[in-house]
């Protein structure tokens, strides 16, 4: 089989595979970079136009996944696109909202290329999105090729215990298997139960390598880390400082929700509003419908239920007072520029009696990224638009990921067995980290670096 890796950076980048399995192409998933701006954060789409591409298939629904759909469909109009049912739920939001945001910086940054794509054509192309559930096997060559008597190839999404609806891709073909694992989570989290991939065998493995260069702590546990988080809330409240939890509006905004929900329950937190923004409250509601069809924990925990949650409206984050014990779950996780996590950031960095908590992943060269390394008392350039900030604010890390932690990823590359492996959605430590470790482990396995928009054959 070919493969190409269409990321174009080498660090975690936007997510986009191309693979001519058996004869017939397709792309798994479509991201945009986060970092990047304008053209330059699409995957290299132009390194496949000479392809012919049968089917698209999404692993899930964030941004740097699933941000380009619409621009891949524009260069294939007749591939049809394949994500986990949960996920059929929530792309079509996540794609119009992505066209706000790019509307919003193409006014604020001038970038003129901007919106990649309408509101119009995100509309116009819902209709060839289907929704399949964990553990089917299904057919996904085009139906010209197929009934021309050549063969088809199946795909089968499993549970990736990531995101509602995030998924790893199993092809199987007449004489091979490949596996990409899209993002994983090998643990429970607090509302989702870790991945379904024991069974998964395979070839060919594409893997996600993000936290390769993170070691996990002796005497770590997320039990734990809840616990210090925990002391870290009822501390910033009670000397009635206001709390940021900058999270992704997808995935993070309901675990941290449901973390919250428990505590109040427990009687270890007040009860009390918990401010949210507009996606994040779309995704709650999303979450708790499917909460009995979903591989989960707490499955009659409904969050809007449980909390009074509030949507907090444009602008309101600017002049909302901030004494008194708010507790905000805003985005973005990493704090980019127009956004509400920034925004209300800025206003906080500078009062000691305020907490920025950070529950996930925030790039060193991001707004969050530079506040989470700067010293009680520096001076720093937050963001562009916000220029220079002195950090006096209470700012901890705690580790909730949602990623696989790397013992984890490689005890299963282990258990896949392939004969081949690609390392992917992690920056060059981490993937180095792997190669090092697979190499020491399984000597036989081949280990593939694949470089953007170059072709492997496997
Ligand atoms: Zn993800
Ligand atoms: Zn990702």
């Amino acid at each position: 089989m070919r493969i190409i890796n269409l990321n174009p950076e080498t660090d975690i980048g936007a997510s986009a595979w191309f693979v001519n399995f058996e004869g017939h192409g397709l792309l798994m998933d479509s991201g945009m970079h986060p970092k990047l701006e304008g053209r330059a954060a699409m995957p290299l789409f132009k390194s496949i136009l000479n392809e012919e591409l049968d089917a698209i298939a999404i692993s899930h629904c964030h941004h740097d996944h699933v941000g380009t759909l619409p621009v891949a469909l524009r260069h294939f109009p007749k591939a049809h696109v394949m994500l986990p049912e949960q996920s059929y739920f929530i792309i079509e939001r996540v794609l119009h909202n992505s066209v706000n945001v790019m509307t919003k910086q193409r006014d604020e940054l001038g970038l003129k290329e901007y919106p990649l794509y309408t509101h119009d054509e995100v509309d116009d192309i819902a209709p060839v999105f289907q929704g399949y559930r964990y553990n089917r096997e299904v057919e996904w060559a085009s139906f010209s090729k197929t009934r021309a008597g050549s063969s088809s190839p199946t795909l089968e999404f499993f549970d990736a215990g990531h995101t509602l609806g995030s998924a790893g891709i199993l092809l199987r073909g007449k004489k091979e298997t490949l596996f990409y694992t899209g993002d994983v989570c090998f643990h429970d989290q607090t509302i989702l139960r870790a991945a379904r991939f024991q069974d998964v065998k395979a070839d060919v493995l594409i893997m996600e390598t993000t936290r390769g260069n993170r070691p996990t702590p002796k005497n770590f546990t997320r039990q734990g880390e809840i616990e210090r988080l925990t002391v870290a809330i009822q501390r910033a409240l009670k000397r009635k400082g206001s709390v940021l939890i900058p999270s992704f509006a997808l995935g993070r905004t309901q675990e941290i929700l449901a973390l919250l929900a428990l505590l109040m329950r427990e009687g270890k937190l007040k009860r009390q509003p918990v401010y949210i923004g507009g996606l994040g409250r779309v995704f709650t509601e999303i979450y708790d419908l499917e909460a009995h069809r979903t591989h989960r924990q707490h499955t009659n925990l409904q969050l809007h239920e449980a909390h009074n949650l509030v949507v907090l409206e444009k602008g309101q984050g600017e002049i909302m007072k901030l004494g008194g014990g708010r507790i905000f779950v805003l985005t973005s996780g990493m704090m980019a520029e127009n956004t509400a996590a920034h925004d209300l950031a800025v206003r906080m960095a500078g009062d000691e009696r305020q907490s920025i908590f950070f529950v996930g992943y925030a790039d060193p060269s991001t707004p969050g990224g530079r506040l989470k390394a700067a010293k009680p008392g520096e001076t720093f350039v937050f963001s562009p638009g916000a220029g220079r900030v002195t950090r006096r604010c209470d700012v901890q890390d705690f580790d909730l990921t949602a990623h696989a932690n790397r013992d984890d990823l490689l005890d299963f590359v282990g258990q896949v067995s392939p004969r081949a492996v690609l390392l992917g959605h992690g920056d060059g430590a981490s993937r180095k980290w792997f190669e090092d470790q697979i190499r020491a482990r399984h000597p036989k396995i081949k280990i593939i670096q694949p470089q953007p928009g170059k072709a492997v054959e496997v």
